[in-house]
């Protein structure tokens, strides 16, 4: 069996989308499942719209999310010379020919088969045939190449995702392969790349199902062998509408801004289109071992951005805590606050991130313990009462002398209460609304031992 290979083929035109990163993932996945390779091919030849910031931003989505490619970016606009020649060869094998009508004559053509209420298609005014004779070539006019596409018969593939499909050749027109700046057309220059990169397995999005066809006649007309080809159905957003780039943050780098894993997102991109039975949380080496181009939805998946967060929550509860001080320094960074030594985030993010999502959660916790908190005045009104205040008070005299940890301090919260006669919430959560600006949070010696003593003081001396 020849060995599988796989590719993604961005289009340097924005950041990496979702629904991309999710066929890129498949892709890879694949591959690595079988032991094959994956390609990373830069689609840029639409020149105007390419740009190189977006390549870096497709690479820096590829590398965040560990997707491994063994060869590229393969840039296409570098591989003019190749498609020229394969273009060239078309022509000469009759599969392919030069057309010169202007674009107000294709817009003639347009315009009249609109009014007749005929579909839109070439005409074949420039294509060759026996006997037939073709029009003098006009002076000035630069031609495009079409391809000769099979006038009837069937195009059929059983596809990896869809299943078997079927279109018939009347369906289609033919197509221009080489425009007449020389710069070739996608379904072209796919075709081109994915022979000479030996390609065995395209996964890809949904509404490049109509190319398909297109992209099999050329495969065949230049006698390459065919690779299979799986299109995975759209993502649609919580309201039920295709997700783009209008609607909501869809790149993958926001994700990443946005307090998320990479092993979490990996997780939820591949079990959104794909299941292993009934498993929702899976390492990226049991995607691998189990990710073998089965089991792919056929309907569209949606979004669901709860299901992402609690996703994320699971992986963010099990990760290493000094990995998460890193990324919660970079998150309270953003914000101005500048932690230093990131050791002291450690412990912090021990004691809170069971009860966050994202990072972006865990450094709204963590805040408090590098800056000021404002308790909200109904907080103080209903918790930080007369009564209580001299508890508080006294507290803060015993913190002055104690030993700084866990056991201590809940030794002096223990005294002070049996002192004035009090239950425990009705210190503890004071104690939280002067020192962290809310009322519930961990347990409140655990979370005292993380703060600097006299920030404890001073907060307390508030009232
Ligand atoms: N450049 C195309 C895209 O980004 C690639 C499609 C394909 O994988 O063939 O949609």
């Amino acid at each position: 069996m020849t060995a599988v290979r796989t590719r993604i083929a961005p289009s340097p035109t924005g950041f990496l989308h979702l629904g991309t990163a999710r066929t890129a993932l498949y892709s890879w996945a694949y591959a690595r499942h079988h032991g094959g390779q994956f390609v990373l091919r830069i689609e840029d030849t639409d020149v105007a719209r390419s740009t190189q910031d977006s390549v870096d931003q497709i690479i820096a989505s590829m590398n965040w999310l560990g997707l491994d490619y063994d060869e590229g970016p393969i840039y296409q606009m570098q591989r003019l010379d190749r498609y020229h020649a394969v273009v060239e060869q078309m022509i000469a094998a009759g599969t392919a020919y030069r057309c010169y009508c202007t674009p107000e004559e294709l817009e003639a053509m347009k315009a009249g088969q609109e009014a007749r209420g005929e579909k839109r298609r070439y005409d074949g005014t420039w294509r060759p045939a026996p006997g037939k004779v073709l029009p003098p070539v006009p002076e000035g006019v630069k031609p495009a190449v079409r391809f000769c596409n099979p006038p009837d018969g069937d195009v059929t593939w059983d596809d990896l995702v869809k299943g078997p499909i079927t279109i018939n050749n009347r369906e289609i027109d033919d197509l221009i392969i080489q425009r007449p700046d020389g710069v070739p057309t996608y379904n072209f220059a796919v075709v081109v790349d994915d022979w000479d990169m030996g390609i065995t397995h395209v996964f890809r999005g949904d509404e490049h199902v109509n190319n398909t066809p297109w992209q099999i006649n050329i495969f065949k007309a230049l006698g390459a062998p065919l690779p299979l080809f799986g299109h995975c159905p759209v993502i649609l957003g919580d309201d039920g509408q295709k997700l783009s780039k209008r609607r909501g943050a869809v790149s993958v780098t926001a994700y990443e801004e946005n307090g998320y894993l990479p092993e979490a997102m990996l997780n939820y991109l591949a079990r959104l289109g794909w299941s292993h039975g009934d498993d929702e949380l899976f390492t990226r080496e049991q995607l691998v071992s189990w990710f073998d181009g089965t089991h792919m939805n056929k309907s569209p998946a949606q979004w669901d951005a709860a299901k992402l967060a609690w996703v994320n929550a699971q992986y963010i509860k099990r990760a290493d805590d000094a990995r998460l001080a890193a990324l919660v320094a970079a998150q309270l960074g953003r914000r101005g606050i500048a932690v230093g030594d990131q050791s002291v985030l450690v412990p912090m993010c021990a004691l809170f991130k069971d009860r966050c999502s994202t990072t972006v959660e865990l450094a709204d916790w963590l805040s408090m313990y590098f800056t000021p908190v404002t308790p909200s005045a109904e907080d103080r009104a209903t918790h930080v009462t007369d009564a209580v205040k001299p508890a508080i008070a006294a507290l803060a005299e015993r913190l002055v002398a104690v030993a700084w940890d866990k056991a201590s301090i809940q030794q002096a919260i223990k005294d002070t209460i049996g002192a004035h006669q009090l239950k425990m919430p009705q210190l503890a959560v004071p104690l939280r609304v002067l020192v962290c600006g809310r009322a519930q949070t961990p347990s409140i010696d655990a979370v005292l031992s993380l703060f600097d003593r006299n920030d404890v003081l001073t907060r307390l001396r508030t009232v």
